[in-house]
């Protein structure tokens, strides 16, 4: 195998498999001569399937025990609700830059959500998500001098997008976009490298804002809204972005294609702390009278067994005996209370009597290791396409469509994308493959042994 082998990457946060394999596809004429020309298909993502700790998992090939990162929000302690946000420097597994910069190897890395705080590579690195556009995010630390003398304008992200008007979130990311596209062009062309990354956090910011717009199967549709047309309109402007890159590669370099997880329609909240309020696991000192979200003052823990945290799925975590300062749960029963709430949840049920599946994910079973504090159990409810608020008290129902984070049209999905176009490569669809077999395969493609006990195989 050539050892020389030049691999470039280009990562579309949430980018959907039927909106892009499907629904779209003819209208993408860079990303349809990608595979046509190569492998594509579904890539199943980690659990949760979620930004972070999802492009670590891709670039580590460990899985979120082994990197003891369960989400954006972790916890610190057993001290309740004691939380930190993981970062970059929470990841402690070698990733790809840092594999080939001790084998000597070159990379240019952009926009990887949690590279932040950077650390040292040969190469260069732009950080992603986590991010603050003050911070110093760039390695070397001048590189950032370079980056804003060229797009004066470049943003990591968009923090703020669930609270933006659409004119002004479209305006905001298609210049965040163009700014980022423009610099990878730049580095393409007059920085060395032997592997470069790109990621684009755009997408997953639109699929949230504008997905209802666009579906009119969501519960948050408008009929006749000036938005229909903009995901499909984003689209194709990347299209164009990834033309112009292509344009610039050699036609001997691997291209890659791939996101963290999908995305689908939001149908609505479960509010996981009110259904265990309810069922007698979770005990509040008074009533909280309007809907608010759980802090642990509000909490008698000493009659508590569970509480929970919100998001794209719910965090269980059990109070219990010896281990939280005032755990009331045996040890020895914790098996019992894991198997009824697994029972309770998959019984879940909406107005109308309808069934809404809840899954449970237990991290002792889920993964090869079990690094930092992982929750209990997960949920996931109607597989991804409810989201879990953190709300108790108030009117509402146990299903609710108030957004306790904000207003949200989509949901993640546990398939992002994968395209794979390279000499040699063998062209067709596959029908599955996972977010585990992109760091093996990219070591293999560039001649580099795998560190450490990878999860997945070589595709190709
Ligand atoms: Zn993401």
């Amino acid at each position: 195998m050539a050892i020389d082998r030049k691999m470039f990457v280009l990562g579309l946060d949430c980018a959907a498999p039927r909106l892009l394999f499907e629904r779209w596809k003819e209208v993408l004429p860079h990303f349809a001569s990608l595979m046509d020309g190569g492998l594509y298909g579904p890539m199943r993502s980690c659990d949760p399937p979620i930004t972070v700790p999802a492009w670590s998992v891709m670039t580590t090939g460990a899985d979120p025990g082994e990197l003891g990162v369960y989400g954006f929000h972790n916890r610190a302690s057993h001290n309740y609700f004691d939380h930190f946000v993981a970062n970059g420097s929470h990841i402690r597994k070698p990733r790809l830059w840092d594999i080939l910069s001790a084998a000597g190897r070159q990379s240019i890395v952009i926009g990887v959500p949690q590279t932040f705080p950077v650390k040292p590579l040969r190469g260069y690195m732009v950080a992603g998500l986590l991010a603050r556009d003050s911070d110093n995010f760039t390695w070397p630390a001048r590189l950032k001098q370079s980056l804003l003398k060229h797009v004066p304008h470049y943003r990591t992200d968009i923090k703020d997008f669930r609270h933006t008007s659409p004119e002004m979130l479209l305006k905001a990311l298609y210049k965040m976009t163009a700014a980022r596209f423009k610099w990878a062009q730049h580095m393409l062309k007059h920085y060395p490298w032997d592997f470069f990354m790109l990621v684009e956090i755009g997408l997953d910011r639109l699929h949230h804002a504008f997905w209802h717009y666009m579906d009119e199967e969501s519960p948050y549709h408008q009929t006749d809204n000036p938005y229909r047309q903009a995901i499909r309109d984003y689209y194709l402007f990347l299209d164009e972005e990834l033309g112009r890159l292509l344009k610039i590669l050699s036609p001997a370099t691997d291209v890659m294609i791939v996101s963290d997880h999908g995305a689908q329609t939001m149908k609505g909240l479960l509010r996981i702390n009110q259904w265990l309020i309810n069922e007698g696991y979770l005990v509040l000192k008074t009533s909280p009278g309007n809907s608010r979200r759980l802090d642990a003052a509000m909490i008698d823990w000493g009659k508590t067994q569970v509480w929970a945290d919100g998001g794209y799925y719910a965090r269980l975590y059990f109070n219990v005996r010896g281990r939280e300062p005032l755990g009331v749960v045996p040890p020895a029963s914790l098996p019992a209370l894991k198997a009824e709430l697994e029972k309770k949840l998959s019984q879940l049920k909406i107005s109308g009597n309808i069934p809404v599946k809840g899954r449970i994910i237990d991290p002792g079973e889920s993964y090869r290791e079990v690094e930092g504090i992982a929750p209990d159990l997960m949920l996931y409810v109607g597989e991804l396409a409810y989201r879990v608020s953190a709300s108790v008290g108030g009117a509402e129902n146990i299903f609710t469509l108030n957004n306790d984070t904000g207003p949200d049209g989509a949901n993640h999905d546990f398939d992002g994308i994968f395209i794979f176009k390279g000499e040699g490569v063998a062209r067709g669809k596959l029908t599955r493959c996972d977010i585990y077999d992109v760091a093996p395969t990219i070591l293999a493609r560039m001649g580099q042994a795998q560190v450490g006990d990878m999860k997945g195989r070589v595709l190709g």
